[in-house]
Protein backbone atom coordinates (compact mmCIF):
# COMPACT_ATOMS: atom_id res chain seq x y z
CA UNK A 1 0.00 0.00 0.00
CA UNK A 2 1.46 2.93 -1.02
CA UNK A 3 -0.31 5.72 0.80
CA UNK A 4 -0.21 9.24 2.70
CA UNK A 5 -1.92 8.80 5.81
CA UNK A 6 0.11 10.90 7.28
CA UNK A 7 -2.17 11.79 10.51
CA UNK A 8 -0.46 15.34 11.74
CA UNK A 9 -3.64 17.00 11.39
CA UNK A 10 -5.52 14.93 14.11
CA UNK A 11 -9.25 14.87 13.25
CA UNK A 12 -11.63 16.62 15.17
CA UNK A 13 -13.92 13.45 17.13
CA UNK A 14 -17.40 14.62 18.75
CA UNK A 15 -17.63 14.86 22.54
CA UNK A 16 -13.93 13.42 22.59
CA UNK A 17 -16.06 10.01 21.94
CA UNK A 18 -13.52 7.10 20.14
CA UNK A 19 -13.57 5.77 16.42
CA UNK A 20 -14.16 2.81 15.28
CA UNK A 21 -14.08 1.08 11.97
CA UNK A 22 -16.19 -1.92 10.89
CA UNK A 23 -15.58 -3.80 8.03
CA UNK A 24 -18.37 -6.10 6.72
CA UNK A 25 -17.17 -8.64 3.85
CA UNK A 26 -19.12 -10.05 1.06
CA UNK A 27 -18.76 -13.48 3.16
CA UNK A 28 -21.45 -12.18 5.76
CA UNK A 29 -23.26 -9.87 3.39
CA UNK A 30 -23.93 -12.58 1.12
CA UNK A 31 -26.47 -15.20 0.87
CA UNK A 32 -26.97 -17.39 -2.13
CA UNK A 33 -26.25 -14.40 -4.46
CA UNK A 34 -28.61 -12.23 -2.44
CA UNK A 35 -27.95 -9.51 0.21
CA UNK A 36 -28.07 -11.46 3.89
CA UNK A 37 -30.59 -9.47 5.03
CA UNK A 38 -30.93 -10.34 8.28
CA UNK A 39 -27.10 -10.59 8.42
CA UNK A 40 -27.39 -6.80 7.47
CA UNK A 41 -30.09 -6.45 10.05
CA UNK A 42 -27.54 -7.40 13.16
CA UNK A 43 -24.43 -5.94 11.79
CA UNK A 44 -27.30 -2.40 12.06
CA UNK A 45 -28.16 -3.44 15.40
CA UNK A 46 -25.17 -3.48 16.30
CA UNK A 47 -23.67 -0.40 15.03
CA UNK A 48 -26.59 1.68 16.38
CA UNK A 49 -25.75 0.12 19.93
CA UNK A 50 -21.63 0.78 19.68
CA UNK A 51 -22.47 4.94 18.20
CA UNK A 52 -23.56 5.17 22.07
CA UNK A 53 -19.89 5.18 22.51
CA UNK A 54 -17.96 5.60 19.55
CA UNK A 55 -17.96 7.47 16.23
CA UNK A 56 -18.48 4.55 14.07
CA UNK A 57 -17.17 4.46 9.95
CA UNK A 58 -18.58 1.56 8.12
CA UNK A 59 -17.08 0.04 5.48
CA UNK A 60 -18.59 -2.60 3.35
CA UNK A 61 -18.45 -4.95 0.34
CA UNK A 62 -21.47 -6.06 -1.17
CA UNK A 63 -22.14 -4.10 -4.37
CA UNK A 64 -21.16 -6.94 -6.99
CA UNK A 65 -23.10 -9.19 -5.50
CA UNK A 66 -26.32 -6.98 -5.23
CA UNK A 67 -26.18 -6.39 -8.39
CA UNK A 68 -26.12 -10.05 -9.48
CA UNK A 69 -29.27 -9.81 -8.07
CA UNK A 70 -30.61 -8.66 -10.94
CA UNK A 71 -27.74 -8.12 -13.43
CA UNK A 72 -26.75 -11.76 -14.26
CA UNK A 73 -22.79 -10.99 -15.98
CA UNK A 74 -19.99 -12.94 -15.51
CA UNK A 75 -18.31 -11.35 -12.43
CA UNK A 76 -14.93 -12.56 -13.32
CA UNK A 77 -14.94 -10.80 -16.65
CA UNK A 78 -13.52 -6.73 -15.89
CA UNK A 79 -16.19 -5.24 -17.47
CA UNK A 80 -18.87 -7.07 -15.83
CA UNK A 81 -17.51 -6.82 -12.81
CA UNK A 82 -17.91 -2.92 -13.04
CA UNK A 83 -21.35 -2.99 -14.44
CA UNK A 84 -22.17 -5.38 -11.29
CA UNK A 85 -20.60 -3.13 -9.09
CA UNK A 86 -22.60 0.10 -10.37
CA UNK A 87 -25.86 -2.00 -10.45
CA UNK A 88 -25.39 -3.33 -6.99
CA UNK A 89 -24.18 0.10 -5.07
CA UNK A 90 -27.80 1.74 -5.27
CA UNK A 91 -29.60 -1.94 -4.14
CA UNK A 92 -26.78 -2.37 -1.18
CA UNK A 93 -27.32 1.44 0.14
CA UNK A 94 -30.67 0.62 -0.26
CA UNK A 95 -31.09 -2.20 1.62
CA UNK A 96 -28.40 -0.37 4.48
CA UNK A 97 -30.85 3.06 4.53
CA UNK A 98 -33.77 0.70 5.45
CA UNK A 99 -32.50 -1.14 8.27
CA UNK A 100 -30.55 2.53 9.26
CA UNK A 101 -33.62 4.07 9.36
CA UNK A 102 -34.87 1.93 11.51
CA UNK A 103 -32.95 3.33 14.32
CA UNK A 104 -33.30 6.76 12.95
CA UNK A 105 -29.47 6.83 11.44
CA UNK A 106 -28.85 9.00 8.58
CA UNK A 107 -26.19 7.70 6.37
CA UNK A 108 -23.70 9.44 3.66
CA UNK A 109 -21.44 6.90 1.10
CA UNK A 110 -18.45 7.60 0.10
CA UNK A 111 -16.54 5.84 -2.68
CA UNK A 112 -12.53 6.05 -3.00
CA UNK A 113 -9.84 4.08 -4.26
CA UNK A 114 -6.42 3.92 -3.59
CA UNK A 115 -5.89 7.45 -5.34
CA UNK A 116 -7.50 9.11 -3.05
CA UNK A 117 -4.76 9.04 -0.76
CA UNK A 118 -1.77 9.89 -2.79
CA UNK A 119 -1.27 13.03 -1.10
CA UNK A 120 -1.52 14.65 2.36
CA UNK A 121 -3.84 17.20 0.68
CA UNK A 122 -6.22 14.30 -0.61
CA UNK A 123 -6.13 11.94 2.29
CA UNK A 124 -6.81 15.79 4.66
CA UNK A 125 -9.42 16.10 2.42
CA UNK A 126 -11.07 12.80 3.16
CA UNK A 127 -10.54 13.25 6.75
CA UNK A 128 -12.95 16.74 6.53
CA UNK A 129 -15.21 15.06 5.35
CA UNK A 130 -15.70 12.03 7.62
CA UNK A 131 -14.95 14.78 10.21
CA UNK A 132 -18.26 17.09 8.89
CA UNK A 133 -20.06 13.36 8.42
CA UNK A 134 -18.98 12.05 12.37
CA UNK A 135 -19.85 16.10 13.77
CA UNK A 136 -23.40 15.93 12.71
CA UNK A 137 -23.98 12.38 13.63
CA UNK A 138 -24.42 11.02 10.05
CA UNK A 139 -22.74 7.36 9.99
CA UNK A 140 -20.18 7.13 6.60
CA UNK A 141 -20.34 4.27 5.32
CA UNK A 142 -17.35 3.59 2.57
CA UNK A 143 -16.74 1.29 -0.34
CA UNK A 144 -14.10 0.72 -3.16
CA UNK A 145 -15.25 2.75 -6.04
CA UNK A 146 -14.36 -0.48 -9.08
CA UNK A 147 -16.49 1.17 -11.25
CA UNK A 148 -14.60 4.06 -13.40
CA UNK A 149 -10.95 3.81 -12.06
CA UNK A 150 -8.52 1.04 -13.32
CA UNK A 151 -6.86 -1.92 -11.68
CA UNK A 152 -3.54 0.55 -10.69
CA UNK A 153 -5.92 3.31 -8.86
CA UNK A 154 -7.40 0.57 -6.84
CA UNK A 155 -6.93 -1.24 -3.35
CA UNK A 156 -8.04 -4.06 -4.83
CA UNK A 157 -9.99 -5.40 -1.86
CA UNK A 158 -11.94 -3.91 1.11
CA UNK A 159 -9.39 -5.62 4.13
CA UNK A 160 -6.81 -3.16 3.09
CA UNK A 161 -8.82 0.12 2.11
CA UNK A 162 -10.56 -0.73 5.48
CA UNK A 163 -6.98 -0.09 7.24
CA UNK A 164 -6.61 2.80 5.77
CA UNK A 165 -9.45 4.22 6.61
CA UNK A 166 -8.86 3.67 9.98
CA UNK A 167 -5.67 5.03 10.50
CA UNK A 168 -6.42 7.96 8.21
CA UNK A 169 -9.38 8.81 10.67
CA UNK A 170 -7.39 8.36 13.56
CA UNK A 171 -9.50 5.06 14.65
CA UNK A 172 -8.71 3.34 17.89
CA UNK A 173 -9.94 -0.14 16.38
CA UNK A 174 -10.08 -1.85 12.97
CA UNK A 175 -12.82 -5.27 13.36
CA UNK A 176 -12.92 -7.09 10.64
CA UNK A 177 -16.10 -9.05 10.00
CA UNK A 178 -15.73 -11.98 8.24
CA UNK A 179 -17.36 -16.03 7.66
CA UNK A 180 -14.42 -17.46 10.40
CA UNK A 181 -13.38 -16.93 14.20
CA UNK A 182 -10.25 -15.17 13.46
CA UNK A 183 -6.81 -16.04 11.82
CA UNK A 184 -6.05 -19.92 12.14
CA UNK A 185 -2.65 -21.47 11.50
CA UNK A 186 -4.31 -23.22 8.79
CA UNK A 187 -7.25 -22.87 6.95
CA UNK A 188 -10.52 -23.66 9.06
CA UNK A 189 -12.90 -24.53 6.21
CA UNK A 190 -10.33 -27.16 5.06
CA UNK A 191 -8.43 -28.42 8.26
CA UNK A 192 -10.62 -29.45 11.59
CA UNK A 193 -7.66 -29.31 13.59
CA UNK A 194 -6.98 -25.37 12.67
CA UNK A 195 -5.71 -23.35 15.92
CA UNK A 196 -7.12 -19.70 16.45
CA UNK A 197 -4.64 -17.24 16.77
CA UNK A 198 -5.97 -15.16 19.95
CA UNK A 199 -3.32 -12.41 19.70
CA UNK A 200 -0.85 -11.64 17.35
CA UNK A 201 2.20 -8.55 16.60
CA UNK A 202 4.24 -9.83 14.29
CA UNK A 203 3.09 -11.20 10.88
CA UNK A 204 5.70 -13.68 9.61
CA UNK A 205 6.50 -12.60 6.25
CA UNK A 206 5.41 -15.69 4.19
CA UNK A 207 2.08 -15.28 5.26
CA UNK A 208 1.67 -11.87 3.55
CA UNK A 209 3.00 -13.72 0.09
CA UNK A 210 0.32 -16.49 0.18
CA UNK A 211 -1.95 -16.40 -2.35
CA UNK A 212 -5.25 -15.22 -1.71
CA UNK A 213 -7.82 -17.82 -0.45
CA UNK A 214 -11.51 -15.84 -0.60
CA UNK A 215 -14.06 -18.30 0.61
CA UNK A 216 -16.84 -16.93 -1.46
CA UNK A 217 -17.06 -16.56 -5.20
CA UNK A 218 -17.39 -12.09 -4.58
CA UNK A 219 -15.29 -12.08 -2.15
CA UNK A 220 -11.46 -10.61 -3.47
CA UNK A 221 -9.55 -10.77 -0.48
CA UNK A 222 -9.16 -14.21 1.42
CA UNK A 223 -7.07 -13.98 5.08
CA UNK A 224 -4.02 -12.67 3.00
CA UNK A 225 -5.71 -8.93 2.41
CA UNK A 226 -6.53 -9.23 5.96
CA UNK A 227 -3.17 -9.94 7.94
CA UNK A 228 -1.66 -6.74 5.27
CA UNK A 229 -4.61 -5.29 6.53
CA UNK A 230 -3.49 -5.90 9.84
CA UNK A 231 0.54 -5.49 9.31
CA UNK A 232 -0.52 -1.88 8.19
CA UNK A 233 -1.74 -0.99 11.18
CA UNK A 234 0.49 -2.49 13.96
CA UNK A 235 3.10 -0.80 11.82
CA UNK A 236 1.35 2.41 12.86
CA UNK A 237 1.02 1.60 15.82
CA UNK A 238 -3.12 0.61 15.78
CA UNK A 239 -5.00 -2.63 16.66
CA UNK A 240 -7.03 -4.28 14.20
CA UNK A 241 -9.52 -7.80 15.53
CA UNK A 242 -10.66 -10.05 12.92
CA UNK A 243 -13.49 -12.08 14.06
CA UNK A 244 -16.79 -13.43 13.14
CA UNK A 245 -19.69 -11.30 11.73
CA UNK A 246 -22.29 -14.29 11.76
CA UNK A 247 -22.71 -13.95 15.17
CA UNK A 248 -21.58 -10.55 16.27
CA UNK A 249 -21.07 -11.25 20.23
CA UNK A 250 -16.96 -11.18 19.88
CA UNK A 251 -17.10 -8.10 18.74
CA UNK A 252 -20.11 -6.64 20.91
CA UNK A 253 -17.67 -8.27 23.67
CA UNK A 254 -14.70 -6.78 23.24
CA UNK A 255 -16.26 -3.13 21.79
CA UNK A 256 -18.52 -2.22 24.69
CA UNK A 257 -16.87 -4.76 27.47
CA UNK A 258 -13.36 -4.71 27.10
CA UNK A 259 -13.40 -8.60 26.81
CA UNK A 260 -11.72 -10.42 24.41
CA UNK A 261 -13.85 -13.55 24.12
CA UNK A 262 -13.10 -14.67 20.24
CA UNK A 263 -11.60 -13.29 17.59
CA UNK A 264 -7.87 -12.65 16.72
CA UNK A 265 -6.43 -9.63 17.73
CA UNK A 266 -3.54 -7.73 16.32
CA UNK A 267 -1.36 -5.78 18.43
CA UNK A 268 1.37 -3.38 17.68
CA UNK A 269 4.19 -5.07 19.87
CA UNK A 270 4.62 -2.58 22.49
CA UNK A 271 1.30 -3.17 23.62
CA UNK A 272 1.30 -6.72 23.16
CA UNK A 273 4.17 -6.80 25.74
CA UNK A 274 1.77 -4.42 28.34
CA UNK A 275 -0.94 -6.71 27.54
CA UNK A 276 1.08 -9.63 28.67
CA UNK A 277 3.16 -8.39 31.08
CA UNK A 278 -0.15 -6.83 32.70
CA UNK A 279 -1.31 -10.68 32.56
CA UNK A 280 1.34 -12.33 34.38
CA UNK A 281 1.51 -9.86 36.90
CA UNK A 282 -2.40 -10.40 37.52
CA UNK A 283 -1.79 -14.37 37.59
CA UNK A 284 1.40 -13.58 40.27
CA UNK A 285 -0.99 -11.92 42.42
CA UNK A 286 -3.58 -14.55 42.15
CA UNK A 287 -1.04 -16.64 43.07
CA UNK A 288 0.01 -15.11 46.19
CA UNK A 289 -3.95 -14.57 47.42
CA UNK A 290 -4.17 -18.18 46.81
CA UNK A 291 -1.13 -19.21 49.22
CA UNK A 292 -2.02 -16.39 51.91
P1 LIG B 1 -14.66 -11.78 3.41
O1 LIG B 1 -15.68 -11.80 2.32
O2 LIG B 1 -15.25 -11.72 4.78
O3 LIG B 1 -13.58 -10.77 3.19
P2 LIG B 1 -12.96 -13.96 2.46
O4 LIG B 1 -13.65 -15.16 1.87
O5 LIG B 1 -12.30 -13.01 1.52
O6 LIG B 1 -13.98 -13.24 3.43
O7 LIG B 1 -11.81 -14.44 3.52
C1 LIG B 1 -12.08 -15.32 4.58
C2 LIG B 1 -11.68 -16.74 4.20
O8 LIG B 1 -10.26 -16.90 4.26
C3 LIG B 1 -12.18 -17.80 5.15
O9 LIG B 1 -13.53 -18.14 4.92
C4 LIG B 1 -11.24 -18.97 4.88
O10 LIG B 1 -11.80 -19.86 3.95
C5 LIG B 1 -10.01 -18.32 4.26
N1 LIG B 1 -8.78 -18.64 4.97
C6 LIG B 1 -7.66 -19.16 4.36
N2 LIG B 1 -6.68 -19.37 5.27
C7 LIG B 1 -7.16 -18.99 6.49
C8 LIG B 1 -6.59 -18.95 7.82
N3 LIG B 1 -5.34 -19.35 8.07
N4 LIG B 1 -7.37 -18.48 8.84
C9 LIG B 1 -8.64 -18.04 8.59
N5 LIG B 1 -9.22 -18.04 7.34
C10 LIG B 1 -8.51 -18.51 6.29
Amino acid sequence: MNTNTNTNTKPKTKNNTKRVVIKVGSAVLTDNNNIAKERMLNLVSMISGLRKTYDVILVTSGAVAAGYSTLKLDKSKQIGKKALAAAGQPILMTAYKKKFDIYDIDTAQILLTEDDFDSRKRTKMFQEIIDAHLTHDILPIVNENDITSTPEQQFGDNDQLSAVVAHATNAEILVILSDIDGYFDKNPHEYQDAKIFKTMSKIPEQALLDESTPNNSFATGGIVTKLKAANFLIRHGRKMLLCNGFDLSAAESFLLENKHTLGTLFLPEEEAKKSSESASKKSAENAIKKES
